[in-house]
C-alpha cells in the first residue's frame, strides 16, 4: 500500500516536472551545470550515442571540462572574445598590419596559413554571444516580465513582515519553467533590503528541497544558518557591552541611558551573553534525533525577536521523499515561539502535491493560494527578447530565431527554462559550425539534441525493471515486429530477466511498466480489442532505437546480455 502510493507519486512527479525539471538545469548555482544541453557540444547532435559507453562518460567529461573554463579561467575567456572584436579577424581576413593591438606575436603572428594552431581557427570565427551566462539557468534576471501579478500578490502578503506581523503561509503552484524560483528569489531579496533599509528584524531562509529533502537536514540547515546569525548579534551585543564597561568603570554616569542600572547588572549581561554563546551547538549533518534538532533550531529561532519567512522550493519533492512532517512540525511553531514568527512559502511544481498532505498541513500552508500558468508563445517571446540582447552580439540572431524557439517552448507546457536552453543550444550549434549567424536550422537542431538529451536522461535513469521491458520492446522493433502487444513484450522480458538474473515481475506489473513507459513518452501503447480473446496493449517505440539501445546497454546490468538475438528468434519459434 504504501509502496503503491509512493510509485504513483514518483511517477506523478517525474511525468509533470521531473523530466523538464531534472534535464533543463537545476536552477540552484552548484549543479547548474548537469544541464544535459550544456553536454558535449563538440560533437553533432546525437553523435555521442553511437557507442555505449561514450553515452556515460560523455556528460561527465564535458560537464568538468566546462566548468573548468567557466571558473578557472574567466578572465582568459574574456579576453578573447574582446580579442576578436577589437581586431575584427572574422570578416576583414587577418589584417596584421592593424598597429593598436599587440599579442606579443602569439596568436596572429605569422602569414603562414599551415601555422594556425589549434585555436586560431575558433579565435577567427565572429563571436556570437555577448554574454552566455545570461542564458543560463543559474543567471537570476532583474525583470520578470509578465510576472507582475504574482510578484504583486506575493508582496502584498509578505509586506506584513516588515510591520512585524506574521504573514499569511503562501503557496505556490506551477509547472516547471513558469518562473516560481525566479520570482519568489526576486521578492525574497526586495524583502531583504527593504527590512534593512527601515531596520526591521525579518528573514528570508531559502531551501531547494529537492536537495535538502529530509526533515533533518531541512531543520538542521535552519537551524545552522539561525546559529550563525545568532552568534554574530551575540558578537556584536558582546562588543557593546564590553566597550559600555571599560567607559563605565571610570565614569558611573555612562549607564544612565542604558538599561543597567548598575556595573553588576552589566556583568550578569555580559556573562549570560558569553553563556548563550558557548551553549549555541551547531547540528552535524546526521546523527542527532530530530527532536534535538527540532529544538535547537526552534531556540535558534526563537534567540530574538524576527519574523522569518521560510521558503521551501521543491516542496513536493520534500513532501515526495520524506512524508509531511516538516511541515507539520514547521506550521504548528508560532503558537509555541515567544519572541519570534515565521511564514512558510511553498513552491510546488506539482499541483496536486497537497492531496498528500495531513488536512491540517494542507489547511495551513495553503492559507494563500498563488498560481503560475504557463507562459504562451508571445510572452516567451518577450522574455527571450529580453535575454537575447544582453546575451548575443547585434544582428547575431535572425528573425525567425526567437519565435521559434518561443514556439518550440510553448508546445513544451510555456516553459520559459527550455525556451533559454533551445536560443542557448542553437547559439552555440551556431558558433560551432562557424557560422555568422544564428538561423532557424540552428533551433531546429538545437530542438532535436534536447529532446535527445531529454530521452537519453529518462531512459538512463530508469529503475532496472523498466529498463529491461523497454529492451524487450526495443527487441522486437529492432527484427520488425509491429503492433508489438503485451503478451509478445512480456514473453521477451522472461527470457531476458533469467539470462541476467533478475527478478519476474508478473504480467500485470509488466503491463503497468509499459503504461509508465507510455507516460514518459518512451513507448506508444494503445488498448486493441481483441474480440472475444479481450483487450491487449499494442505499442512501438517513440524514441529513436539505436540511441535508446545505446543507453540500456551502458547500464551494467543489462550490458550483460551479450547477445539477444535468440531471445527474439525464440519468439518465432514459439
Ligand atoms: P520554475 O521555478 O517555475 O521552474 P524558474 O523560475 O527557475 O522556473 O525559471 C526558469 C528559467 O526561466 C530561469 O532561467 C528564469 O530566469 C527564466 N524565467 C522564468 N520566467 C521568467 C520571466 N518572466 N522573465 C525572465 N526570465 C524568466
Ligand atoms: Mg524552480
Amino acid at each position: 500500500m504504501d509502496e503503491g502510493e509512493n510509485t504513483s507519486q514518483t511517477d506523478e512527479s517525474v511525468d509533470d516536472s521531473g523530466i523538464a525539471g531534472d534535464l533543463s538545469g537545476t536552477d540552484e548555482g552548484d549543479d547548474g551545470d548537469s544541464d544535459p544541453t550544456d553536454t558535449d557540444l563538440d560533437d553533432p547532435p546525437s553523435a555521442d550515442l553511437t557507442e555505449g559507453n561514450s553515452v556515460e562518460s560523455g556528460p561527465a567529461e564535458s560537464e568538468s571540462v566546462e566548468s573548468e573554463s567557466a571558473e578557472s579561467e574567466p578572465a582568459e575567456s574574456h579576453s578573447v572574445t574582446d580579442v576578436s572584436t577589437d581586431i575584427d579577424v572574422g570578416s576583414g581576413g587577418r589584417d596584421r598590419s592593424s598597429t593598436d593591438v599587440d599579442f606579443d606575436g602569439v596568436v596572429l603572428d605569422d602569414d603562414d596559413e599551415e601555422n594556425q594552431g589549434l585555436f586560431d581557427d575558433l579565435l577567427s570565427g565572429e563571436p556570437i554571444f555577448e554574454n552566455k551566462e545570461v542564458l543560463r539557468p543559474s543567471y537570476t534576471p532583474h525583470e520578470l516580465p509578465h510576472r507582475n501579478d504574482q510578484i504583486n500578490r506575493m508582496a502584498t502578503i509578505l509586506v506584513s513582515a516588515l510591520r512585524g506581523e506574521t504573514p499569511s503561509n503562501i503557496l505556490i503552484y506551477g509547472k516547471t519553467g513558469t518562473g516560481k524560483t525566479a520570482s519568489a528569489k526576486f521578492v525574497s531579496q526586495e524583502l531583504e533590503s527593504t527590512s534593512q533599509k527601515y531596520d526591521v528584524p525579518c528573514e528570508v531562509e531559502y531551501i531547494n528541497c529537492e536537495v535538502t529533502d529530509t526533515q533533518y537536514r531541512v531543520l538542521a540547515q535552519l537551524a545552522n544558518t539561525f546559529i550563525e546569525e545568532n552568534q554574530a548579534v551575540i558578537d556584536d551585543r558582546l562588543d557593546r557591552c564590553r566597550e559600555l564597561r571599560s567607559v563605565a568603570v571610570d565614569d558611573s554616569t555612562a549607564l544612565s541611558d542604558t538599561e543597567f542600572a548598575t556595573l553588576d547588572e552589566l556583568d550578569a549581561r555580559i556573562e549570560e551573553l558569553e553563556t548563550d554563546a558557548d551553549e549555541m551547538e551547531e547540528v552535524p549533518m546526521t546523527g542527532w534525533p530530530t527532536d534535538r534538532v527540532y529544538s535547537t533550531f526552534f531556540e535558534a529561532v526563537d534567540y530574538h525577536e524576527r519574523v522569518v519567512v521560510i521558503m521551501l522550493d521543491e516542496i513536493d519533492k520534500l513532501v515526495e521523499k520524506s512524508g509531511d512532517d516538516t511541515l507539520y512540525n514547521l506550521s504548528r511553531m508560532n503558537s509555541e515561539l515567544n519572541r519570534s514568527r515565521i511564514s512558510i512559502m511553498g513552491i510546488s511544481n506539482d499541483l496536486k502535491f497537497t492531496d498528500f498532505l495531513d488536512p491540517r498541513v494542507k489547511s495551513s500552508l495553503g492559507e494563500e493560494e498563488i498560481v503560475f500558468p504557463p507562459y504562451d508563445a508571445n510572452q516567451l517571446r518577450d522574455i527571450l527578447q529580453h535575454r537575447a540582447d544582453i546575451a548575443f552580439k547585434q544582428d547575431a540572431l535572425t528573425d525567425d530565431v526567437i519565435p521559434l524557439c518561443a514556439a518550440f517552448a510553448a508546445q513544451e507546457h510555456g516553459d520559459a527554462r527550455r525556451a533559454l536552453d533551445l536560443l542557448r543550444t542553437a547559439g552555440e550549434l551556431a558558433e560551432r559550425s562557424q557560422a555568422e549567424i544564428v538561423a532557424e536550422k540552428h533551433v531546429r537542431q538545437a530542438q532535436d539534441k534536447i529532446e535527445l538529451d531529454r530521452v537519453v536522461e529518462v531512459v538512463r535513469t530508469l529503475p532496472t525493471q523498466s529498463k529491461i521491458v523497454l529492451f524487450a520492446v526495443i527487441l522486437l522493433e529492432k527484427n520488425g515486429v509491429h503492433n508489438i502487444n503485451t503478451g509478445e513484450v512480456f514473453n521477451i522480458y522472461k527470457r531476458l530477466c533469467e539470462e541476467i538474473d533478475a527478478d519476474v515481475l508478473t504480467q500485470r506489473r509488466v503491463t503497468d511498466l509499459i503504461s509508465e513507459l507510455d507516460m514518459l513518452g518512451i513507448v506508444n501503447a494503445v488498448v486493441v480489442s481483441k474480440g472475444r480473446y479481450g483487450r491487449t496493449k499494442e505499442m512501438g517505440l517513440s524514441v529513436p532505437v539505436e540511441e535508446t539501445e545505446a543507453v540500456l546497454l551502458s547500464d551494467s546490468r543489462l550490458g550483460d546480455i551479450e547477445n539477444a538475438q535468440p531471445f527474439v528468434q525464440a519468439r518465432f519459434d514459439n
